[in-house]
C-alpha cells in the first residue's frame, strides 16, 4: 500500500516524454523483470480498505439506545436505594449486551467486507508486447494500460492515444457529463478536470477506446489522496432496519409512558416508592425489543452471506429485501441464460455454406465442404471472410504452457479458432496488415470495423456486425471464385434466418477500400461502400441448469423474459430452449417493433412478450418503466456501458462479475460472480427465506417483550407481588434473544417457498394472521407465567422459588414457540438447523444453573423448584406449543394460507 509516483505534470509533457521517462514503450510495454522491480517499489495498487466509523466510536454506539440509558439510570437508582448487587448485576448486564451487540455488528460487517473483496476488478495491459489481462492491484507506474467503453480506470495515467475516449469522472471532479479525452499536451498548471489528457484512478471510460500509461498508483492517485481526506461513515442500514429502528424509538416512548403511568397507580394505591420504581424499571426493560434491529442487521447479514455462497454477491444491504419480493427478471441472453461459450458452427461465404467441426476455443477441427475438409486457396470468399474476422477483432488466442489461452471477447476468439480450423495463421496475418484505425463495436452500434495498411501501403477496411447492420451498408457481394457480383439481399437473409432459427448467433462479415489518402474510418460514409464476404454462425449453448432455473420461477409466480441484443430468431429458438413461453412457444418481440408503439400498446408489449430482440439499451430502459408501472419489482440483467440507467432504475439491477463492464457493475445492486441466470433464481430463493426468517424473529421476540410488560402491569393493576424482577427479565431477554431467537437466522428455506406468490413489499411486515398469533402467545406467557407464580404461592413456596418458576415459563415457553416458529402454517418435524439444537441446550443449562446455583441465585433472586414446579413450567410449554399448532390448523383450513406465507 506504499504510495507511488509518476511524472508530477504528466499533462504538461508530450506522451513521448512521459512514456521515456518512465523507461516503457508505447508499442511493447513493460517487460516482466521491469514489472517485478516496480512492484516491488511502488507495492500494489490497492487503497487502504475503506474503515467507516472508528472501532471506538462503533463501540461508543453500543451505548446510545435509548434502553442502555435506561439502565444505566436505573443502575444508579439501583445503588441509591442500597440493593448493590442488582445494580452490580445490571451494570454487568448493560456492559455484556454491548460487548455482544459489538461483536455482532463486527462479525456481520466483516462478512460484508470480505464478500465485497470476491467482485475482481480486471484490466487490460500491453507487457513484453503482448495484450494481456491482470488484476488491477498488480499495475504498476509504467504499464500501458488499455482503454475500453464500460472500463474503470485502474490507476492515475497519462493518454498515448485516444479514439473517441470519453471518461465520466464525477466520482472525483462531480462533473457529471463525460469529459473528452485526447493525448494532447495541456499547457499550464490547470485543475483536474481541465486535465483532458489524464485519466484518473476510480472514474469510468464512457466511451470510446484508448491507450493510457500508468503515472501514478495506489495511494498515490488523485482517489488515494482525496480518501484519505474523506472519511464517510455509512452504516449498513435498509428500509426495513430504519423502520424497525424507528418502531422500536416509538414503542420505548410509549412503553416508558405506560411505566410512569404504572408508577403513578401503584403510588396512589399505597405501595412503597421503591417497589414501584423496581415495577417501572422491569417494565421498560422487558417491554422494549432493544434487540431487535440489530438482531435484523444480522439475519440480513446472514443471508448475504449464503447469497454469496450461491455466486450472487449483493452490493447493497436493502437488495436483500427486494429480491424476495421480485416479480420479473429481465435476462440477457449472451452470458447469462447461454455460456457464452461461443464455437462458430457453419459459414456461409459466396453463396457456399461449409461446416465446422470441433467445439470449444482450441483450434482441433476443421472446415469442411461437401463433408470434406477444404483447401484454403480453393476457397477464396471462405477465406476472406475468415480473414476480416481475424482482422477486425480485438481478442488473443495464444498457446501456453497448460493449452489455449483465450483473452476477449468469446465471440471474437471464436472467430479467430475457426481461421485457425481453416489454416490460417492469424498472428502473421495481424502483423502484416497494421492496424491503422479502428470503429470499436458498441451494443448500440452492433458493428466493428477497423482500417488496415499492408506492407505495400494499401489500406483496407473491415467490418463485421449484426447482419441487417452490415447488410444496409453493402454494395455488392463476392462470389464463391472471389469475384465481385451484384448483391443478393434475399438470399443473403434466408440463408441467416435458416441459421438463426437453429438458435445459432450470425455475424456478417465485408470489406471495403478507402479512397486514396484516407486513414481514418469514418461511419457515415460507410454505407454504400462494403462488400459482402459472408456469414459466420456461432453456437452457444444455454447454460446447463438454467432450464430448471426458469421453471422454478415460473412456479413462484416470477416471469422471466429475456431482453437481448441479438437477432429475432436466434433469441426465440435459445429462448425455447430454456422454456420460455412453454405451452405456445414464445411471443418475441423487436426493437423495431418496440419503437413504433408508444403509451398503453407499449406497456401491452411490455406485460406480454417472452423475449425482447435487437433492443437498445434506452428500450430496456423503457421496459423497466412501463413494468414498474404495471406494478412489477423488476430485476434486469446488464452488462453495458449504455445499460447502466436500466439497472440504475430497475428494483434490482444485476451485472456480471465475469463479462460485463466496471460501469454495469457499479450501477448494479447485485453482481454475479458466475454470470448464470441460475444464480438469480437463487437468489430470489435466498431473498425469499432471508425475508421469511426476518418475520419468523420478529414473530418470535415480540411476545416475550408484550408478556413481559403485561406480567408487570397485570402485578402492580392487582397489588400482588411482581412474578419476575428486573435483572430476571434482562436475564430472559439477553439470553433467550441470542441463543434460541438468532438460531431462526440459520433454518434453512421452507419447502414450497417457490411455489408462493411473490410478496409485494408494500405489504407490511406484521399482518393480520401472524398479529394474531403474536397476541395468543403473548396472552400464553402473560397467564402462564401470572398463573404459575400464583399456584407456586398458593403452594406455600416462597417468592424467590415462585418467581424462578415464572422465568422458567417464559423461557421454556419461548423455547416450544421457537421451535413452532420455523414454520408460519405447517407443523415441521425434525430440523436440519443444528444451531437450533445447540441454542436449546444451551438454554435448557443455564436455566438449570440459575434455578439450582447458589451464584446465580445470589446475583438474580432465584431459588431451586421442585417436580410440581417443573411440571407447570413443563406445562405451559407444551400448552404454548399445542395452541400455536391448532392455530396453524386454523389457518389452514380456512384456507388463508397465503396471508402467512405471503401475507
Ligand atoms: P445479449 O444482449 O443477450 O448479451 P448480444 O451479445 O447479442 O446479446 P450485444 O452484445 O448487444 O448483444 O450485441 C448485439 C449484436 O451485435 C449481436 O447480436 C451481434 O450481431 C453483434 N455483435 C456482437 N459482438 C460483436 C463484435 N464483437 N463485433 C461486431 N459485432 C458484434
Amino acid at each position: 500500500m506504499t504510495a507511488t509516483t509518476g511524472p508530477v505534470a504528466a499533462h504538461r509533457s508530450s506522451p513521448d516524454d512521459v512514456v521515456a521517462e518512465l523507461g516503457t514503450d508505447t508499442a511493447t510495454g513493460l517487460t516482466a523483470e521491469q514489472v517485478r522491480d516496480l512492484r516491488e517499489r511502488y507495492g500494489p495498487n490497492t487503497l487502504p480498505r475503506h474503515r467507516g466509523r472508528g472501532l471506538f466510536r462503533r463501540w461508543l454506539d453500543q451505548f446510545t439506545n435509548p434502553l442502555v440509558i435506561v439502565l444505566i439510570a436505573a443502575s444508579a437508582v439501583t445503588i441509591a436505594i442500597g440493593h448493590y448487587v442488582d445494580a452490580g448485576v445490571i451494570a454487568a448486564v448493560v456492559l455484556l449486551n454491548a460487548i455482544v451487540g459489538f461483536v455482532q455488528e463486527n462479525k456481520a460487517r466483516q462478512a460484508l467486507d470480505a464478500i465485497s473483496d470476491l467482485v475482481r476488478m480486471d484490466c487490460h495491459v500491453l507487457r513484453d508486447g503482448r495484450r494481456m489481462v491482470v488484476p488491477s492491484e498488480e499495475l504498476v507506474p509504467g504499464d500501458m494500460v488499455l482503454l475500453d467503453a464500460g472500463d474503470r480506470v485502474p490507476a492515475d495515467a497519462r493518454v498515448v492515444a485516444a479514439h473517441d475516449l470519453k471518461c465520466d469522472e464525477s466520482a472525483l471532479t462531480g462533473e457529471s457529463r463525460p469529459v473528452r479525452k485526447s493525448s494532447d499536451v495541456v499547457a499550464g498548471d490547470v485543475p483536474l478536470a481541465e486535465r483532458t489528457n489524464m485519466v484518473f484512478s476510480g472514474t469510468m471510460v464512457t466511451h470510446g477506446t484508448g491507450t493510457a500509461v500508468v503515472v501514478a498508483t495506489g495511494e498515490a492517485t488523485e482517489i488515494g489522496m482525496v480518501r484519505g481526506l474523506v472519511a464517510s461513515a455509512t452504516a449498513p442500514l435498509t428500509p426495513l432496519t430504519r423502520k424497525l429502528a424507528l418502531f422500536s424509538k416509538q414503542l420505548t416512548a410509549v412503553i416508558m409512558a405506560i411505566a410512569a403511568v404504572t408508577f403513578a397507580v401503584g403510588m396512589l394505591r399505597g405501595s412503597a416508592a421503591t417497589d414501584m420504581f423496581i415495577a417501572a424499571v422491569a417494565l421498560a426493560v422487558g417491554a422494549i425489543p432493544e434487540g431487535l434491529p440489530a438482531a435484523v442487521t444480522v439475519v440480513l447479514a446472514i443471508g448475504v452471506v449464503r447469497m454469496a455462497r450461491r455466486h450472487a454477491i449483493v452490493r447493497h444491504l436493502p437488495a436483500v429485501e427486494t429480491l424476495g419480493s421480485t416479480t420479473v427478471i429481465c435476462s440477457d441472453k449472451t452470458g447469462t441464460i447461454t455460456a457464452n461459450a461461443m464455437t462458430v458452427a457453419e459459414v456461409v461465404a459466396g453463396g457456399e455454406f461449409y461446416r465446422v467441426s470441433g467445439t470449444g476455443f482450441a483450434p482441433d477441427g476443421t472446415v469442411n465442404h461437401a463433408e470434406r475438409p477444404i483447401h484454403p486457396e480453393r476457397h477464396p470468399a471462405l477465406m476472406a471472410c475468415l480473414e476480416t474476422g481475424v482482422l477486425c477483432n480485438d481478442a488473443e488466442l495464444r498457446r501456453g504452457d497448460d493449452g489455449w489461452q483465450p483473452v476477449g471477447d468469446p465471440t471474437e476468439v471464436a472467430l479467430l479458432t475457426v481461421a485457425a480450423k481453416a489454416g490460417l495463421n492469424f498472428t502473421d496475418l495481424r502483423r502484416q496488415q497494421r492496424r491503422i484505425d479502428v470503429l470499436p463495436f458498441e451494443s448500440s452500434r452492433r458493428m466493428m470495423a477497423t482500417l488496415h495498411e499492408q506492407q505495400g501501403g494499401t489500406v483496407t477496411g473491415h467490418v463485421k456486425g449484426a447482419l441487417e447492420q452490415v447488410l444496409r451498408m453493402c454494395r455488392d457481394a463476392l462470389d464463391a471464385d472471389g469475384a465481385v457480383v451484384p448483391l443478393d439481399a434475399s438470399a443473403v437473409q434466408a440463408a441467416a434466418h435458416g441459421l438463426a432459427t437453429s438458435g445459432l448467433r450470425v455475424l456478417a462479415f465485408a470489406r471495403y477500400q478507402p479512397p486514396e489518402d484516407v486513414r481514418r474510418i469514418d461511419e457515415a460514409e460507410l454505407p454504400g461502400t462494403l462488400t459482402l464476404l459472408g456469414l459466420v454462425a456461432m453456437a452457444d449453448l444455454p447454460r446447463e441448469g438454467v432450464g430448471d432455473a426458469v421453471r422454478a420461477c415460473l412456479d413462484a409466480g416470477v416471469r422471466v423474459t429475456m431482453i437481448t441484443g441479438d437477432h429475432a430468431e436466434t433469441a426465440r429458438a435459445v429462448a425455447a430452449k430454456v422454456g420460455l413461453g412453454a405451452a405456445t412457444g414464445p411471443v418475441v418481440v423487436t426493437g423495431a417493433e418496440l419503437a413504433a408503439t408508444s403509451g398503453a400498446d407499449f406497456d401491452h408489449v411490455a406485460a406480454s412478450a417472452d423475449v425482447f430482440a435487437r433492443v437498445s439499451p434506452e428500450q430496456k430502459l423503457r421496459l423497466v418503466e412501463s413494468l414498474q408501472r404495471a406494478g412489477h419489482v423488476v430485476a434486469m440483467t446488464g452488462d453495458g456501458v449504455n445499460d447502466a440507467p436500466a439497472l440504475r432504475r430497475a428494483d434490482i439491477g444485476v451485472a456480471m462479475g465475469d463479462i460485463g463492464t466496471e460501469v454495469a457493475r457499479d450501477a448494479a445492486d447485485m453482481v454475479l460472480t458466475d454470470d448464470n441466470f441460475s444464480s438469480i433464481e437463487a437468489a430470489v430463493e435466498e431473498g425469499r427465506s432471508v425475508f421469511d426468517n426476518l418475520r419468523k424473529f420478529i414473530a418470535w421476540t415480540l411476545p416475550t417483550n408484550i408478556g413481559e410488560g403485561l406480567v408487570i402491569v397485570a402485578a402492580v393493576l392487582l397489588g400482588t407481588a411482581l412474578p419476575i424482577l428486573p435483572v430476571q427479565i434482562l436475564w430472559i431477554n439477553l439470553t433467550t434473544a441470542g441463543f434460541l431467537g438468532l438460531t431462526l437466522a440459520f433454518e434453512p428455506k421452507e419447502a414450497g417457498i417457490m411455489r408462493r406468490t411473490p410478496r409485494p413489499p408494500s405489504k407490511p411486515l406484521l399482518t393480520g394472521g401472524l398479529i394474531r398469533r403474536i397476541l395468543l402467545v403473548s396472552v400464553v406467557l402473560v397467564v402462564g407465567a401470572f398463573g404459575v407464580f400464583e399456584l407456586q404461592l398458593a403452594a406455600g413456596m416462597a417468592e424467590p422459588v415462585a418467581r424462578t418458576a415464572a422465568i422458567n415459563v417464559f423461557v421454556f415457553a419461548e423455547m416450544a414457540f421457537l421451535i413452532s416458529c420455523r414454520s408460519f402454517d405447517r407443523m415441521l418435524p425434525g430440523t436440519r438447523n443444528r444451531w437450533l439444537f445447540a441454542g436449546i441446550a444451551t438454554m435448557t443449562a443455564l436455566q438449570l444453573a440459575m434455578t439450582y446455583w447458589s451464584v446465580m441465585h445470589l446475583l438474580f433472586h432465584t431459588a431451586p423448584l421442585d417436580v410440581s414446579g417443573w411440571l407447570m413450567v413443563l406445562a405451559v410449554a407444551a400448552a404454548t406449543y399445542v395452541l400455536v399448532e391448532v392455530d396453524k390448523a386454523i389457518w389452514r383450513r380456512g384456507d388463508r394460507r397465503a396471508e402467512y406465507t405471503t401475507g
